[in-house]
């Protein structure tokens, strides 16, 4: 850890009343630094209820948005503007929007992996902890729009017994898990318990032990009487995982699942983002009112969410 530079954030932070969130795939140290670490939507919510005036998010561009739905009134600053999420980015509220003229009856239920402008065009949100619940709640008789992660939809899909219109978008990082990766990895860990996470392949979640979201994992590797874990999502999972459970061992399924975009938030980058107060996320406040509705509908539905 690179003490004179976390000092300067230190400082930097109090002077300007921030309050530093990073998602479970941030790189270690950022995860170190932060004050709150875990999913988008929990971070979020988190980061709504302190009296911070500002909220650096250690993620990538869908989860500041998030942020800033539910805080208006705060500064929400994404420490490098490049850091979006290519599934999100998949559909557009236009595309949307064209969906929906096809399917004018139907529900649209968005994952929280989408923008501003697309959760403004959808009817509910859910993250990859609730998905199957938010599905699950909706009326028998009527249509359901998934959007953007087909792979999140069909898990939705198969576990409620409904059918989906789904969008073909996808996570590039969790495709890249294959059902190889596991099987190599259970050979050299025959007493490993696979997790993997929903936004993973159908054949790699059909060889998995346990399907959970990032926070499912950290709940249940806590709780577990077992001591080994393969994981199959993004790596940097890892190293909250091994620093709230010194006594128990995880490997990744694979090396490869590592997101660019979140791995983009470096140390240097928080400083100047709390130094120069960038990279604002604006949202208009129409969408931003639409946006909200979605995911207080989910919040209604579950109260924990
Ligand atoms: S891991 Fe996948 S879903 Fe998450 S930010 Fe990266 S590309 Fe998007």
């Amino acid at each position: 850890m690179n003490e004179p530079l976390l000092e300067k954030i230190r400082r930097l932070k109090e002077r300007r009343n921030a309050v530093i969130l990073a998602h479970n795939y941030q790189p270690g140290e950022i995860q170190d630094l932060a004050e709150f670490t875990g999913d988008s939507l929990g971070l979020s919510i988190q980061a709504s209820q302190t009296d911070a005036d500002v909220i650096v998010f250690c993620g990538v561009r869908f989860m500041a948005e998030t942020a800033a739905i539910l805080s208006p009134d705060k500064t929400v600053l994404l420490p490098e503007k490049s850091a979006g999420c290519p599934m999100a980015d998949m559909i557009t509220a236009e595309q949307l929007r064209e969906l929906k003229r096809k399917h004018p009856d139907a529900l649209v239920v968005c994952y929280v992996n989408s923008t501003a402008e697309v959760k403004a065009e959808s009817d509910y949100c859910c993250t990859s902890a609730n998905a199957v619940e938010v599905v699950d709640s909706l009326p028998a008789d009527r249509e359901i729009i998934f959007v953007p992660d087909q792979h999140l939809g069909r898990f939705a899909a198969e576990r409620t017994g409904r059918e989906l219109i789904l969008w073909p978008g996808y996570c590039p990082t969790h495709v890249v898990i294959t059902e190889q990766d596991i099987n190599i990895a259970r050979q050299k860990e025959p007493d490993a318990v696979v997790m993997a996470h929903p936004e993973c392949t159908e054949p790699v979640k059909h060889l998995a032990d346990e399907l959970l979201s990032t926070g499912q994992m950290l709940k249940s590797a806590a709780k577990s009487e077992v001591k080994r874990f393969i994981i199959a999502t993004e790596t940097g999972i890892i190293h909250s995982l091994k620093k709230q459970n010194p006594d128990k061992e995880f490997f990744a399924a694979s090396e490869r699942g590592i997101c660019p975009n979140m791995k983009k938030i470096t140390m240097d980058k928080v400083l100047w983002s709390l130094e120069d107060m960038q990279y604002e996320i604006v949202l208009p406040e129409e969408i931003r009112i639409r946006a909200k509705k979605a995911l207080d509908r989910m919040v209604e539905i579950l109260p924990k969410v």
